[in-house]
């Protein structure tokens, strides 16, 4: 599974609909400083369920959309899509159906984001975890940000230990496993409520 193909429509800097074929091998976006680089970067880690403004370096969500300058008005909506060839069909199960995926993400002003792989509607959730089983996603190590090596070269042995987590392919394992102590913990909440009410009952 590989990206084949990223589509922008009013996200960000790019309010035209722009269409980028991504070759085999090493990709390099150049251009002068401000053009639009590292929007292109947030462009794919958005698509894959990046849900934190700020690693989208706004104050929230919509501020992905178009915001106008004194030439163009500002756009209501912005959508990405990211193409996957998949004719190696190692796409994780559910979504290993057909040679191309393609996922849409799509925010609109106050309505906020909706997700869909091959047309279908999905969650957020669904998006994020077919990445994380493909050993990528919006967190992964594999987008490099500005600053980050240096972050990681302070890092906590802990925080570094994620990269290894990809590498080895059980980013989705993690966090399914991160879901069930959430879920755990919330049923341990609910016991101990249950408990005080048996013993007021008593
Ligand atoms: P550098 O080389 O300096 O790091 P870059 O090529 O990575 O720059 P970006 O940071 O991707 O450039 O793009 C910045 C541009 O995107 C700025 O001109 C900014 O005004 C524009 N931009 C960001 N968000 C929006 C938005 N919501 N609407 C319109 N333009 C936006």
């Amino acid at each position: 599974m590989r990206f084949s193909r990223l589509r922008l429509n009013g996200f960000k800097s790019f309010v035209d609909p722009t269409d980028l074929i991504i070759a085999d091998g090493l990709t390099g976006v150049v251009g002068p400083n401000g053009c639009g680089k590292s929007n292109l970067l947030e462009a794919l880690r958005w698509v894959m369920g990046e849900n934190r403004a700020k690693a989208m370096r706004g104050d929230g969500m919509e501020d992905v959309i178009f915001a106008g300058t004194s030439a163009r008005g500002a756009r209501n909506f912005a959508e990405v899509v990211l193409q996957l060839d998949n004719s190696d069909r190692l796409a994780p199960s559910g979504f290993n159906d057909s040679d191309l995926l393609e996922v849409v993400r799509r925010i609109t002003r106050d309505a906020g984001s909706a997700y869909k792989v091959n047309t279908k509607d999905v969650r957020a959730r669904d998006v994020q975890m077919l990445f994380a089983d493909a050993s990528t996603g919006a967190h992964s190590p594999s987008l490099v940000r500005q600053g980050q090596i240096a972050e990681l070269i302070n890092a906590k042995p802990k925080n570094r230990r994620r990269i290894l987590e990809e590498a080895a392919g059980i980013s989705g394992l993690y966090q399914r496993r991160h879901e069930a102590e959430l879920k755990l913990k919330g049923t341990e909440t609910n016991l101990a409520r249950v408990e005080d009410v048996v013993e007021q009952l008593a």
